[in-house]
């Protein structure tokens, strides 16, 4: 579904995609893990191209990303994504803030967006706060309010952007606990998360970044029980 063929990428001299070469499949969970600073946000941001990439090319569904123009309006809405940081509209209820994508980009009627809209809401345990403004909402309730937000549009991919890290403790595993159902439902997702417990669980695959690079990709069993190379042994060691 994802094709990512050799793409560089610098912010001025700093060199922060190197060589990235991988492919997404069609229902396939991947999780990126890697220390700070390795590219992973520019990695989700070049494929949502809300970064520009200098070299080698990003495909989804066996379209290139152009880098700009309606073309890119159409693909960008095939994917979903949901950063650290909830990014609701801030003065839009819950309920409106999952049904405006899809009546303006989709032209789906009111009614049909509100149904779907509160389906949505339901599936991710939130219907009870259709009528609020996000303000009025737990963090681990409008992280759940994005989430269905994206999947509003019935996007082909997710991306999800340290969708946690953001979150006290106790709301944590709602959040996440709603990923495992996507992913146990076949939605196809490219997730950074350092949520180790999330990658054991529901990831087809592990990518671990270092220095711009992907080090070690592998299935989470053998990643987390036998890492081959020593970067992502020295930052298991840290983090589990
Ligand atoms: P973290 O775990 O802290 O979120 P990350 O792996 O997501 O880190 P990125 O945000 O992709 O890392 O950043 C990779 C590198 O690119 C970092 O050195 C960062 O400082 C740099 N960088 C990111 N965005 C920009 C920008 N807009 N302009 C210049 N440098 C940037
Ligand atoms: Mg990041």
């Amino acid at each position: 579904l994802v094709v990512i063929d050799h793409v560089d990428k610098h912010f001025g001299d700093l060199h922060v995609l190197k060589d990235i070469d991988t492919t997404v499949a069609r229902g396939e969970v991947v999780v990126v893990i890697g220390p700070s600073g390795s590219g992973k946000s520019t990695l989700c941001r070049a494929i949502n191209r809300l970064e520009t990439i200098d070299s080698g090319t990003i495909s989804i569904d066996g379209k290139v990303l152009p880098s700009e123009g309606r073309e890119l309006a159409t693909l960008r809405a095939d994917v979903g994504m949901v950063f650290q940081s909830f990014n609701l509209f801030a003065h839009k209820t819950v309920l409106e803030n999952v049904t405006l994508a899809p009546m303006k980009v989709r032209k789906l009627s009111k009614k049909a967006a509100e149904t779907r809209g509160m389906a949505l809401l339901e599936r991710v345990g939130v219907a009870d706060q259709a009528k609020k403004l996000p303000a009025q909402l737990s963090g681990g309730q409008q992280q759940r309010v994005a989430i269905a937000r994206s999947l509003a549009m019935e996007p082909k991919l997710i991306l999800l952007d340290e969708p946690t890290s953001a979150l006290d403790p106790e709301m944590i595993n709602e959040v996440l606990d709603v990923m495992v159902g996507l992913a146990k439902d076949g939605m196809t997702m490219i997730v950074v998360t350092h949520e180790m417990g999330f990658a054991r669980k529901a990831a087809d695959r592990v990518i671990f970044m270092a220095d711009g690079r992907i080090e070690e990709e592998a299935a989470p069993e053998q990643f987390f029980g036998a890492p081959r190379s020593p970067r992502a042994k020295d930052f298991l060691s840290k983090i589990l």
